[in-house]
């Protein structure tokens, strides 16, 4: 299976910008909001942060779910097609690659009752100088996925 995903270029841009967010060299994450077009193809259409992670350091960062989840209903209110699709964060200060503890958590969110019995979830990390990295994850194991990004999208 050749899973990929897309993201407009400007929301790209717009959120990973170098410059914006590389001037202080904490960890930043929060979620993605799209649509799951097939088994194949996911579609990025929102980037959600937790502005006030639970903790925070230059070398890990764990999220709210209560921060976030008022965002993704809002987003679901205006977009009623389009679900959580994973998480994200960002490796400032590296490694260039998922984490053992990225993997480990995101594994446990997979058929975990507590977060709603997901059956897949994407996880994009971002590493500094604006390279990213993109893991599909389901109750089979993960794999390194495309993200294209594109100036115009389906
Ligand atoms: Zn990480």
């Amino acid at each position: 299976m050749k899973i990929r995903a897309e993201i407009q270029k400007s929301l790209y841009n717009q959120y990973f910008n170098r410059d914006k967010h590389w001037s202080y060299q904490l960890e930043r994450c929060g979620i993605l909001v799209g649509k799951k077009i097939s088994d194949e193809y996911f579609l990025i259409t929102e980037i959600i942060e937790d502005v006030n992670p639970i903790s925070q350091s230059p070398f890990g960062v764990f999220r709210s779910t209560e921060h976030i989840y008022p965002k993704l209903i809002e987003s679901i209110e205006q977009n009623p097609d389009s679900d959580y699709l994973g998480e994200w964060h960002t490796h400032p200060n590296g490694p260039n690659s998922a984490s053992f503890i990225d993997i480990l958590s995101m594994r446990s969110m997979i058929n975990n009752p507590i977060y709603g019995d997901i059956e897949w979830a994407i996880l994009l990390i971002i590493i500094k100088y604006q390279r990213e990295i993109l893991y599909y994850f389901d109750k089979k194991g993960f794999e390194i996925i495309k993200l294209e990004k594109k100036t115009t999208i389906i």
